[in-house]
């Protein structure tokens, strides 16, 4: 798990590696790559090739930084995500949540480089930037097994990440930390709450022992019955 500041907010994007091949789960806001990579390099795993990016939802503090991870030539990493959310993060359809002024907002202050790089990716794009499509309950074969959990509510195509040797559950906003505690997903950005809480039903039945935020960060414990007693809250 990385801490990223952003301003008043921290996000979590996480890092899955072996020694050959590092997944990234998440990419922060337009123009957070550099600090990114920079965590990666003071996590000790700089030089591990990043092969993979999956993104759990298309809002834009998980999908901004991606531009900067795709290099225009030579070999990219391979981009995932949900179905559900693919056009919004192909640039085929409006995102779902950040209107165009409130976007020029957080665009206009960046160096124009990325500025523009961002907007070559999302709003002009030439290829799709999703170049693999997540199912759910599918098993990657990365980082020893990472299921796809598909979780809409907070966006249609929200998914959820279970990395087996670990038994953590990379959670994305299906959920919140705070105060030590799990929560339910922020409701000023879940725009259908109810199909959120049942979605989180669908991760009772997996064995978690650490859950990661992407707000709020890692939560260790009892998180099952945490999780149920918020499902249960329908
Ligand atoms: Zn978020």
């Amino acid at each position: 798990m990385l801490e990223l500041h952003l301003g008043p907010m921290t996000v979590c994007p996480t890092i899955l590696y072996d020694k050959d091949s590092m997944v990234l789960a998440d990419t922060g806001m337009p123009g957070s790559a550099p600090a990114i990579r920079e965590l990666i390099r003071q996590a000790g795993v700089g030089e591990i090739p990043l092969s993979s990016i999956i993104l759990t939802h298309q809002d834009i503090d998980h999908i901004g930084g991606l531009p900067e991870f795709v290099p225009v030539e030579g070999q990219a990493p391979i981009v995932y995500a949900h179905k559900d959310d693919a056009d919004a993060i192909n640039g085929t359809e409006p995102m779902l949540k950040v209107t165009p002024e409130r976007l020029a907002s957080f665009l206009q202050p960046l160096p124009e480089t990325v500025r523009m790089l961002f907007e070559r990716t999302f709003l002009h794009p030439l290829r799709p930037n999703v170049d693999r499509l997540l199912a759910d309950g599918e098993t990657l074969p990365i980082a020893g097994g990472l299921t796809v959990i598909h979780t809409p509510g907070h966006t249609p195509g929200h998914v959820c990440l279970y990395h087996q040797p670990s038994k953590t559950l990379i959670a994305g906003d299906a959920m919140l930390a705070m105060d030590g505690k799990l929560k339910g997903p922020n409701p000023s950005a879940t725009p259908h709450m109810e199909q959120a809480l049942q979605s989180l039903k669908k991760l009772i039945a997996f064995d978690i022992e650490t859950v990661i935020c992407y707000h709020g960060g890692r939560i260790q414990g009892d998180v099952t019955n945490q999780i149920a007693a918020l499902a249960g809250q329908l």
